[in-house]
């Protein structure tokens, strides 16, 4: 026998249990991304907010001195959504870095250009796109070029004087095209492969294993998750600093 009310209670139970099921869905794909941020992170152009854990800045100190050496922290790629938690740490622990700069990316966040060069960080040439620079005619190469620096001194910073070709990948005409600029190539010692999801101890273990008087440690605060690069900084900082080093700008 049909029993229409008991059908339709029935069926208001299980939409409720169908509205639940989709609630707690929603409920655990919140909590996904609120844990690991970095899942809704680097996907340009949208800017996300991304916060520097205190256990970080814990046992900051800014003590610097050079008993072994000077040491160059440099960052490529940016500026990005972890450009402004890096600056707080390198703020934190009295660090002045180098950070060689994306042109294409300026635009998005040239309050972030500014407060690198207020905190006393050198903001330098990293081309406009990241191109293989040997693979461009000359004209292309200034172009990538002067783009950048037109960017940078647009947004407030001084005009760069460093070049850091990507892959550093150069040639003749690309040390041509940079001297004609007034742009001293630069490159590095220590390749920490960050970019490559590397785990920070594993970052940091690098840079302090390979460090010596003069090093220039590669970094990455604009590639797609920079989060390790971030938590490896005060391991890095801590670690050369009890040799003996002293963290400086490239120069
Ligand atoms: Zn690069």
């Amino acid at each position: 026998m049909a029993n229409p009310a008991g059908n339709r209670r029935a069926s208001l139970r299980r939409t409720a249990f169908e509205m639940m099921v989709g609630l707690l869905a929603l409920g655990a794909t919140l909590l996904v991304y609120l844990s690991f941020p970095s899942l809704g992170a680097g996907a340009e152009p949208r800017a996300e907010k991304v916060t520097v854990d205190p256990e970080l800045l814990k046992s900051a100190t800014t003590g610097n001195p050079c008993t072994a050496g000077e040491v160059a922290l440099t960052f490529d790629d940016g500026p990005g959504d972890y450009t402004e938690p890096i600056l707080e740490v390198l703020r934190a622990y009295g660090v002045k870095a180098t950070f060689f700069v994306l042109g294409s990316k300026v635009s998005r966040r040239p309050e972030t250009i500014r407060t690198a060069i207020r905190d006393g960080h050198l903001v330098e040439n990293h081309t406009w796109d990241h191109p293989h620079l040997t693979d461009l005619t000359p004209a292309e190469i200034e172009a990538q070029i002067t783009r950048t620096q037109q960017a940078l001194t647009g947004a407030g910073a001084p005009a760069p004087t460093m070049l850091r070709a990507p892959f550093n990948n150069q040639d003749d005409t690309v040390r041509a095209v940079a001297a004609k600029q007034g742009l001293k190539l630069t490159q590095w010692d220590i390749d920490t492969n960050d970019w490559r999801g590397r785990g920070s101890q594993d970052i940091a273990a690098a840079v302090v294993a390979q460090v010596r008087p003069g090093s220039v440690v590669l970094l990455h605060d604009g590639i797609q998750d920079p989060s390790n690069t971030l938590n490896a900084l005060p391991a890095i900082i801590k670690g050369i600093r009890g040799l003996g080093y002293c963290t400086a700008t490239l120069s």
